[in-house]
Formats: C-alpha cells, structure tokens, sequence
C-alpha cells in the first residue's frame, strides 16, 4: 500500500518533526543532561558549573575539600588495625 502522504515522525519528548524515524526515536532518548556537582555539598546544578563552583565558594585552585566524616571515619578504623 503507497501512502500519499510522507509521515513524519515526531519525538515523544520535544514534540519535533523528523523526516526519519530514527532521527525521531534517537532525537530525545536518552536525555542527556549535563550536570555539575558542588564539590562541597553535593548539590546538583544543570548544566551551571559555575552555580555549582560558587554553591559553597569552593576554590578550584584551593586545597582539596576536606574528607567527609565517612572519610575519616574510614581512615581512623584503618589505623586502629
Ligand atoms: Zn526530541
Ligand atoms: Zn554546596
């Protein structure tokens, strides 16, 4: 059976029209969003690194952050032994 009429495929995510349907299925999914971490806090920011950076005022060219308590605990059980 020939259509007459070219179907469209729309992605079920952004609702845009492609010609292909695989265009249409690969358009949205997966979803990919870029996010960046507060490394202080571990709050996530989309796509902002620098809403994460200044989250708690951590310094990339400052010293580490410090250990967190599971951190340290974990250091202070390995020197019990
Ligand atoms: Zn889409
Ligand atoms: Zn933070």
């Amino acid at each position: 059976m020939k259509t007459v009429i070219e179907p469209k495929f729309r992605c079920g995510e952004c609702h845009e029209l492609h010609d292909d349907e695989d265009e249409a299925r690969f358009c949205c999914v997966p979803s990919v969003v870029e996010v960046y971490i507060c490394p202080i806090c571990h709050t996530e920011y989309d796509h902002d690194e620098e809403a994460a950076i200044e989250c708690c005022g951590f310094d990339p060219d400052g010293p580490p952050p410090p250990p967190t308590a599971a951190e340290l605990e974990a250091a202070g059980q390995e020197r019990l032994f």
